[in-house]
């Protein structure tokens, strides 16, 4: 029976893990999203009931549990060399030259391209991933393996490892246009951008809360195998064979049997890499051949038997037209350079960021200016300077605009903001829709068959002006519109009627108060259970509910401050929109453990861990991931660590059974 079990859990796992290589590693789907999902509830509830079958390299165990304070140091084994640069084709045939006075006979060279994330090293025993550290300094870097086994693409435990024990090594990236996604959420939201891909990726892994990380869409390519001996003897042939036990080495890599090839490679890339979907400043040429790259050996910073080279930024010189403003739909405004139009990594450049008045200030840049206009991050080209000797002496300095380009309110920038903004919410038009749009979407109300344009159609004939108006829509009103069909409006009334269900904690993110996002909005609707309370709240209240910093707080008084808001959650609480929790909900809350904080370790049989954390939280109690002289109770299950035991005991924590916690509740 026992046996019956272990093949069943066994068996789900190698599916699951089946399922997750062709999706993220090969690119194809074999499963619906749904089914997936039915297959690791089927798994968790079978390891949930079966603890003693736990593998800490089971699909399940990607996420969760995982909140790192610290990152521990790592001393690597084998040192994380630098690469040396070259920058044309004689570079590389200098390369060429100081090898062949090393080693006798043909040399064959590995082209790959150069990945432009955070290098990670990884570590696998028999089969199993057992570290991961960040480069560091070469030497020593930071134990970041909680947050590196989130990422989907890389195998947690390989089926038909080949080989034993070894290291391998990589880049993890985050695609284009997964950062893309994250920017415009972020922007949603009111928060800054982040700058590029490149040191986003790097900073998700210093993340403390690995379910964050998870949420990121992060890959990781691999480049290296470091292993002390083996049979295989060329780089090709070791990285192939890591492809297939399940690594994302991607197919891009080739053979050349002479410089002249990796330079076609080389100038191949240079065109095509605009198309890939995710960014690479260089090509990396290594000597294929293992036993000559032993030969070849170290300098003190690089391998001699590698090289980079980098592609060239591109950069164009031309002039600057005009510059014109744009608002954002959180009233941020952006400077864009009107340009006249430049040949750039192969597309027709006419517009630039200038990001904010600083960067303006910064570079001094003028109407009429020659500027220099750079494709970095591959995403808004930017102007990287002026080219003062060609510049008119009619020229003026810039000054910033003092007015709203959509609706002439004066612009208003607070200390340490970087921008400008309109502080028109209520009639700016790009804010007015954008705000509708925000409520509308997806992860707030969720109002289907309402999308962008259809929003500033409605806005521009005057039959909505706010997110409440919505709710007085009639599909006579609409009809009239643009190219509607009868069905296109009966969805559209049948959609904004339906969102009235829509639970408090998401209309709450809907309103779009500055900083409140989906997450932040949960916590507050757990905390103040209606809109009322949570209006009434003053700064000093806000700010001692846990996590809600004085940002946050300060935008929820500004908000709630506001008559026009206020009317606004009046009209969406009449027409009937969700803005309390559900008695469903209150049911489930006390605050039988208010001052409480619990430390939950091990596996437990009649709540999973995050039901169990959620009971907590639910009651008023806190859950906190390490035990210390604050912690009230441990609540101890299945195979709890011992040093947790062990420091529970010392500092005289009471430890408790999940069943004597159920009786707590009760
Ligand atoms: P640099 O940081 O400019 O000295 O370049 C060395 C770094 O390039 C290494 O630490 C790797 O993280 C990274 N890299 C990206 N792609 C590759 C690749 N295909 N082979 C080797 N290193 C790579
Ligand atoms: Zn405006």
């Amino acid at each position: 029976m026992n046996q019956s079990v272990e093949n069943q859990i066994e068996e789900l796992r190698e599916e699951i893990r089946k399922h997750n290589h062709n999706y993220y590693v090969k690119d194809i789907s074999t499963i619906s999203d749904y089914d997936f999902d039915m297959l690791l509830k089927k798994l968790e509830a079978l390891e949930i009931k079966h603890p003693e079958f736990f593998d800490k390299d089971s699909p399940t165990q990607r996420v969760g549990g995982g909140v790192t304070k610290n990152f521990e140091t790592i001393v690597h084994k084998n040192r994380m060399y630098s690469l040396d640069n070259s920058y044309s084709l004689e570079d590389l045939e200098d390369w060429e030259k100081r090898i062949k006075k090393i080693v006798e006979g043909p040399i064959e060279y590995t082209c790959e391209l150069k990945y432009d994330g955070a290098s990670i090293n990884i570590s696998y025993e028999n089969g199993s991933l057992v570290k991961a550290v960040t480069r560091g300094d070469g030497f020593q870097g930071d134990d970041v393996t909680t947050n590196v086994k989130t990422i989907r693409s890389l195998p947690l435990k390989l089926t038909d490892p080949f080989l034993e024990s070894f290291e391998i090594r990589g880049e993890i990236i985050l695609p284009l246009d997964g950062f893309n996604k994250m920017n415009e959420e972020r922007e949603a939201e009111g928060e800054d951008v982040y700058a590029n891909p490149r040191n986003t990726a790097s900073g998700s892994l210093k993340l403390q809360d690995n379910a964050e990380v998870a949420k990121r869409p992060l890959d990781c390519l691999l480049y290296q195998v470091v292993v002390d001996r083996s049979n295989f003897e060329s780089h090709s042939e070791i990285l192939g064979a890591a492809r297939k036990s399940g690594f994302k080495v991607p197919e891009t890599m080739t053979v050349a049997s002479s410089i002249k090839e990796v330079f076609d490679f080389v100038e191949d890339w240079d065109e095509k890499r605009h198309d890939l979907p995710y960014e690479t400043d260089g090509v990396v040429i290594k000597v294929n051949s293992l036993r000559q790259q032993e030969e070849l050996g170290y300098t003190a910073k690089a391998p001699r038997w590698a090289i980079a080279y980098k592609f060239k930024t591109e950069q164009q010189s031309t002039v600057l037209n005009e510059i014109t403003y744009q608002v954002g739909r959180t009233g941020a405004i952006t400077p864009v350079a009107n340009l006249e139009p430049v040949q750039l990594g192969g597309t027709t450049v006419r517009r630039a960021s200038l990001h904010n008045a600083d960067q303006i200030q910064k570079l001094d840049i003028r109407v009429g200016d020659f500027v220099f206009v750079e494709k970095g991050g591959e995403i808004i080209p930017k102007i990287v300077g002026v080219d003062l000797a060609k510049r008119p002496e009619s020229s003026i300095s810039t000054l910033y605009a003092t007015n709203c380009p959509e609706c002439d309110s004066l612009l208003v920038r607070k200390e340490g903001d970087a921008k400008h903004y309109c502080p028109n919410e209520f009639t700016c038009p790009p804010q007015v829709t954008g705000r509708i749009q925000h409520f509308i979407s997806r992860k707030a109300m969720d109002i289907d068959g309402l999308g962008g344009e259809t929003v500033d159609l409605l806005r521009k004939s005057e039959l909505v002006a706010n997110y409440a108006d919505l709710y007085d829509l009639t599909i006579e009103q609409i009809l009239p519109l643009d190219r509607m069909a009868e069905k296109s409006a009966q969805n559209i009334v049948t959609g904004i009627h339906k969102s009235k269900e829509i639970p408090f904690e998401k209309v709450l993110f809907a309103l779009g108060i500055r900083f409140v996002g989906e997450t932040v909005a949960k916590k507050l609707a757990k905390h103040f259970k209606n809109i009322d309370s949570l209006l009434a709240a003053s700064f000093e209240v806000l700010v001692s509910v846990d996590e809600i910093g004085d940002k946050i707080a300060e935008s929820i008084v500004a908000f709630a401050s506001d008559e026009q808001n206020l009317i606004l959650v009046e009209r969406l609480k009449a027409a009937g929109v969700q803005l309390e929790l559900s008695a469903e909900v209150l049911e489930n809350q006390s605050n039988l453990l208010e001052g409480k904080i619990f430390v939950v370790s091990g596996v437990f049989y009649q709540m999973t861990r995050n039901e169990l954390k959620k009971a907590i939280e639910d009651n008023g109690g806190k859950v906190s991931s390490s035990i210390s002289k604050k912690t009230t109770f441990v609540i101890a299950g299945d195979k709890m660590g011992p040093s947790k035991l062990e420091k529970a005991t010392n500092l005289g924590i009471s430890i408790i059974s999940e069943d004597e916690f159920i009786g707590l509740l009760n």
